[in-house]
């Protein structure tokens, strides 16, 4: 088992009178700014002229400027813009202003992994990567939670970084569910795994697979979505709670027969074949190199997919169905 960092191991003093420049205000950005700030830290946040976000993030109290202003008066600049962006924002408006012996942290490793950004040798470069999407990082906080992180030193100019990145940890709430130390190749290369391979790909397809075969075999498709879409939230609920062995202690036990005889049907060893070639591409930096060109290329394939994926059945009947959800509609 690797060593768990907590919030008694943290030393908070090296936030203090410090100032956290939080560049972005989407997902992450906005729970990074309100934990930090609500954990008694000084925060700026950095947006681009025009950003539909700027309004928001003033509403909240926080100050608000341009990239370049806030990068020049930090001690730590946490780059929370999309991936895909944060190479040519680094260049124009990072990079010109940060200042000597501060800090550059990311919340993913994807950039520096790959060379996309290559920082000066007189800075420090962490992460702090919340395992969790940034609703629930800010969302688990202000319940008094927080939502695990990954946390990893890319370079320690100062001598102290990864006791800074412990301390950021513990301000946007990380340290109270534990905080693990990984490197920026392990982080990026088990991301982007993770999310192709199970969480978001994986998961889609074997959805609409299964919503796919009973629609075609005759089946009604509201049936088909509440079978295979719906009630996936409320299986996976139960592992998230207790793993494996509390789903199958909750489901019957023809379920858990079923699971047994038919899940390697599944996912057969072509499909774990599948998956090492799927982790080789991310390894040897083709699935990057592919992600760089397509945005360059102005996401031709991504946009296309985008439009296909909804106007899928499943995405039809279930906005029927959630529309009577009155519970999700509060969100
Ligand atoms: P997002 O798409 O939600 O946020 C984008 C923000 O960046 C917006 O506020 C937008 O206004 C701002 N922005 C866009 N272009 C900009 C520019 N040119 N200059 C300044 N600001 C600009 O992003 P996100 O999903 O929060 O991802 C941020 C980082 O966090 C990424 O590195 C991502 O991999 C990582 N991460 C995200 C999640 C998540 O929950 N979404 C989880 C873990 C790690
Ligand atoms: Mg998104
Ligand atoms: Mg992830
Ligand atoms: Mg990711
Ligand atoms: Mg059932
Ligand atoms: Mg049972």
């Amino acid at each position: 088992m690797s060593k768990m960092y907590y919030e008694q191991d943290a030393r908070w003093e090296l936030l203090q009178g410090k100032t956290v420049a939080i560049i972005g205000y989407g997902s992450q950005g906005h729970a990074h700014a309100l934990n930090l700030r609500d954990s008694g830290v000084k925060v700026i946040v950095g947006l681009h002229e025009g950003s539909k976000s700027a309004g928001k993030a003033r509403e909240e109290g926080l100050t608000v400027t341009d990239v370049a202003q806030a990068v020049a008066q930090a001690d730590i600049t946490m780059v929370l813009i999309p991936d895909e962006k944060q190479a040519k924002v680094y260049a124009e408006s990072i990079a010109p202003n940060l200042k000597p012996g501060s800090a550059l942290a990311f919340a993913h490793g994807f950039n520096i992994h790959f060379n996309q950004i290559v920082p000066p040798a007189n800075v420090d470069v962490f992460m702090v990567a919340p395992k969790g999407p940034g609703h629930l990082v800010r969302r688990v906080f202000t319940e008094g939670g927080g939502v695990p992180c990954l946390m990893a030193v890319y370079q320690d100019f100062n001598g102290n970084t990864q006791d800074l990145a412990l301390a950021y940890a513990k301000g946007i709430g990380g340290a109270r569910a534990g905080v693990l130390v990984t490197t920026f190749k392990d982080e990026t290369e088990s991301d982007l795994f993770g999310e192709q391979a199970v969480l978001c790909g994986g998961v889609t397809e074997l959805i609409k697979a299964g919503f796919d075969t009973l629609v075609e075999a005759g089946y009604e498709p509201e049936l088909a979505y509440f079978e295979c879409l719906h009630e996936m939230k409320l299986i996976v609920d139960l592992m998230y709670e207790g793993g494996m062995a509390a789903m199958r202690y909750s489901i019957s036990d023809t379920a858990e027969y079923g699971d047994y005889v038919t899940g390697r049907r599944i996912i057969t060893d072509e499909t774990r074949n599948e998956m090492k070639k799927i982790l080789a591409e991310i390894q040897d930096g083709s699935f990057a190199r592919n992600w760089i060109l397509e945005n360059q290329a102005n996401r031709p394939m991504f946009n296309a997919k985008r439009r296909q994926e909804a106007a899928h059945k499943i995405e039809i009947v279930g906005k029927e169905l959630r529309s009577m959800m009155s519970w999700l509609q509060k969100k």
